[in-house]
């Protein structure tokens, strides 16, 4: 989850609609409530953080998350596996982890996520129990909690509903894998192999009361400046500097307001050029200098024309810079969608349960609009509209994560909540 949170914006308390009939979540079945159930949740969060799993070399994760569906009273013709490691550029040892199980009761199908990869910062991590928290006992490590805590508490309750004998939808657990490295689980899932969901709801960083319902999308972004090397001293004019090149481009985006924080006619994005490299001595005019830069924007036009400008600006600055026979310049710009940007209505029926559930579970709905991507990005533009939770993690990525407990359990009631489609 290395995803910014845009604005946050606190839901009205709407009233429940219909009155439930049901039990709340967390009040029916035998392994949803209790000191016995809490306990076992957090063996299992700790038993998942300290499998190694960095995206791509998710083999080990993905078999023990099978292991113990199996060993929960999941038929194995339940279980299948996606072909990411087909159709990913990281290839990869496994495919994400797909279980359907048929409704008790006919009802829409939905989907409950959560991501297995972890940051390669996590592996070795030793979770330890501290108060309220689980952290990592080694320090050099990150805790893992992003996204183990998601893949834990949708484990939970598909093992709490395959234990129960009572009534719940058709439903989709799907644990995704190289979440971290580009989404690319969920960009190719194909959605006839998860049954066809009409809605999903995916578990990852934060707060469970925050109710992702869109993001923002982004181009990556590979500039090549190619020049002509000379000496610098003796034949400066016969040089084409590539870093001259680069430097009227980036001056060029900078003045004309497309570089950073970008407001134009109403629309809004940002990019940035975060990355240059270049040369390897002042006597030498450099003749290669490679950048790396990002372009986002909610909107998919404008994110377009974000990307426009700056491949522009490059070519214009290629020409401006001539050695003594004329010689320019050359620029190569390589781009590609890194995630495309979403957005939910909030009369959407999956935000609708999403917000009906975090309350039958005594919390307030947050929405909340990210400015970065989540796997929820892929499956939202792809047509299946899913909203993101959080689970209880602080400072991902850092050696400094840490599990907050009770947030951790709430979202376990949550996705209970939703697995039985209590809210409905
Ligand atoms: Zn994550």
């Amino acid at each position: 989850m290395p995803k910014r949170t845009a604005r946050k914006k606190p839901t009205k308390n709407r009233t429940t609609k219909k009155t439930n009939k049901r039990k709340p979540a967390g009040a029916r079945g035998s392994n949803s409530s209790g000191k016995q159930a809490s306990t076992a949740r957090l063996k299992l969060v700790m038993e998942l953080m300290a499998v190694p799993g960095p995206s791509g070399e998710e083999k080990e994760i993905i078999e023990t998350v099978r292991k113990k569906l199996i060993a929960g009273g999941a038929k194995p013709s339940m279980i299948t596996l996606d072909d990411t490691p087909k159709k990913s550029p990281l290839g990869g040892n496994s495919g994400g982890l797909i279980l359907k199980l048929p409704g008790k009761r006919g009802a829409p199908r939905r989907l409950l996520m959560a991501h297995v990869d972890t940051v390669p910062l996590c592996v070795g991590c030793k979770p330890v129990r501290k108060g309220n928290l689980v952290v990592s006992a080694d320090k050099t490590t990150a805790l893992g909690a992003d996204d183990r805590a998601g893949a834990s508490v949708i484990l939970n309750a598909a093992l709490s509903v395959l234990k129960s004998k009572e009534s719940h939808p058709p439903l989709t657990f799907y644990w995704p894998v190289q979440e971290e490295v580009g989404l690319f689980g969920a960009r190719y899932v194909s959605f006839a192999k998860l049954g066809n969901p009409k809605f999903g709801f995916n578990f990852d960083g934060g707060k469970y009361e925050k109710v992702t319902i869109g993001a923002t999308g982004a181009y990556r972004i590979g500039i090549e400046v190619h020049g002509l090397a000379s000496h610098a001293g003796i034949a400066p004019e016969r040089g084409v500097s590539a870093i001259a090149i680069a430097g009227l481009a980036i001056a060029d985006l900078a003045r004309g307001g497309w570089h950073g924080d970008i407001h134009k006619n109403g629309h809004h994005g940002t990019s940035n050029i975060g990355v240059i490299n270049g040369g390897a001595a002042t006597n030498v005019v450099t003749d290669s200098v490679h950048l790396r830069a990002e372009a986002r924007s909610h909107n998919r036009k404008f994110r377009k024309k974000i990307l426009d400008e700056i491949t522009k600006a490059f070519r214009r600055a290629a020409k401006q810079v001539a050695n003594v026979n004329g010689k320019t310049g050359k620029v190569k710009i390589t781009s590609r969608l890194d995630y495309e940007s979403f957005l939910l209505d909030e009369n959407d029926p999956c935000v609708q349960a999403a917000e009906q559930a975090i309350r039958q579970v005594g919390g307030t709905p947050i929405t909340a609009i990210a400015n970065g991507g989540v796997d929820a990005n892929w499956l939202s533009a792809r047509g299946l509209p899913t909203v993101t939770f959080g689970c209880g993690q602080v400072n991902p990525h850092m050696v400094t994560e840490q599990l907050d407990i009770q947030q951790f359990e709430k979202a376990c009631d949550l996705a209970l909540a939703l697995a039985q489609g209590d809210e409905a």
